[in-house]
């Protein structure tokens, strides 16, 4: 890959170049932006570390949240489109976090019925924001939130997600050549525009390719049942290679039954499996 890479290491940028040996191999993304890189005296990458995940759209490594961004209303809240994005950010070993927006839209009796709903994110250990980017209600609770780490907004179009990434991003859009923002965690590296610099410490990315309605590449059962955390009890089910569908002494549908996992989510987990079952894995 061609052209130079702006690499962040205790508060400065250095204009670096990719060395030889990682320039050869033909793959394009070798080195890209998020990437935690090792880099010689003379500004060349020597060594690009282990990444923790990935995302596509756009390409960026090492992302510490993903902002699941939805509205209470305008458009409305879909409880499904939320589920498959947790799922989404599990399936690329993401941390979600959920921002309910345009607050000032709706009575404090419907986020509250709102907050109902979306009881079960405790026991996923989700954080819920309401905010609303109209009445910078709640903005400054997400910005501290988010200081100091590479955050990723995602979610349908016309929750606010532009309105937000303006109210946390300094002024104006990045542009190559222009990073000078620290990242504690210390080296760095951006080669776009894609990361946007926080008015603190830390930085946003608009993640186009984080709103989709499908649900992710999920080869078999077992990496479906993995993608949901409340499954994985003490106790265990009778049968060790249970599925938690339909057998019998599963300790996944006691725990349905007895209300400690919620049966909104063990029902989407159900149409999951129907539905990867049908689309995918039976086609294999
Ligand atoms: P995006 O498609 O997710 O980037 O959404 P935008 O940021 O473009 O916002 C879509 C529309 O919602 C625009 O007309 C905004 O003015 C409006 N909007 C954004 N945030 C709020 C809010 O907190 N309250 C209200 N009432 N409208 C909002
Ligand atoms: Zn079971």
């Amino acid at each position: 890959m061609q052209g130079f890479y702006y690499v962040e290491s205790q508060g400065q940028t250095y204009e670096c170049r990719l060395r030889g040996i990682l320039k050869k191999t033909d793959r394009k993304d070798n080195c890209i932006v998020g990437d935690i890189v090792e880099f010689s005296e003379d500004c060349s990458i020597t060594k690009v570390f282990e990444r923790k995940n990935i995302i596509h759209r756009p390409l960026v490594a090492n992302i510490d949240y993903i902002v699941i961004q939805f509205s209470a209303m305008d458009p409305r809240l879909d409880y499904e489109r939320i589920n498959i994005l947790i799922l989404n950010s599990y399936y690329h070993r993401i941390k979600p976090v959920i921002i309910i927006n345009k607050i000032d839209l709706v009575e404090e009796s419907e986020i509250e019925e709102i907050k109902n709903n979306l009881d079960y994110l405790k026991a996923l250990d989700i954080d819920l924001f309401f905010v609303s980017t109209a009445e910078n209600i709640g903005i400054e609770e997400v910005k501290s939130y988010i200081q100091g780490h590479v955050t990723a907004f995602g979610g349908p179009s016309g929750v606010g997600k532009s309105s937000i990434l303006n109210l946390l991003q300094e002024g104006t859009t990045l542009k190559v050549g222009e990073t000078s923002r620290k990242l504690k965690r210390g080296k760095h590296t951006t080669r776009a525009t894609t990361l946007l610099p926080l008015k603190e410490e830390g930085f946003v990315i608009d993640t186009p390719g984080f709103s989709s309605v499908d649900l992710p590449e999920i080869s078999n059962v077992q990496e479906l049942i993995d993608l949901f955390p409340e499954f994985d009890l003490d106790e265990p089910c009778k049968f060790s290679n249970c599925i938690h569908v339909n057998e019998p002494g599963c300790a996944v549908k006691n725990a349905v039954e007895g209300g400690s996992i919620s049966k909104e989510r063990y029902e989407f987990f159900l149409r999951c499996y129907e539905k990867l079952k049908i689309e995918r894995w039976n086609k294999l």
